[in-house]
């Protein structure tokens, strides 16, 4: 495939529209399926996970803890 549609130009900057390989280097790309990306060379995975965990979603914001002595 053309190597320019591995890239695009946003604004004035180059931006990759794929993800290289992190054990093959920059100069391989990763193949990208409808639920995960692989590597053609190694064999390298990655999974795509779109829908957070809803038990992260209902988590709220930890807050600083508060170390007020029982008795006050
Ligand atoms: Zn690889």
């Amino acid at each position: 495939m053309p190597k320019r549609d591995l890239y695009k130009i946003e604004g004035d900057k180059l931006v990759r529209t794929r993800r290289h390989c992190p054990k093959c280097g920059e100069g391989t790309f990763l193949a990208e399926h409808k639920d995960r990306i692989t590597c053609g060379h190694c064999q390298y995975t990655e999974f795509k996970n779109k829908t957070p965990k809803p038990e992260a979603a209902a988590k709220p914001e930890a807050k600083p803890k508060e170390d007020k002595p029982a008795d006050a």
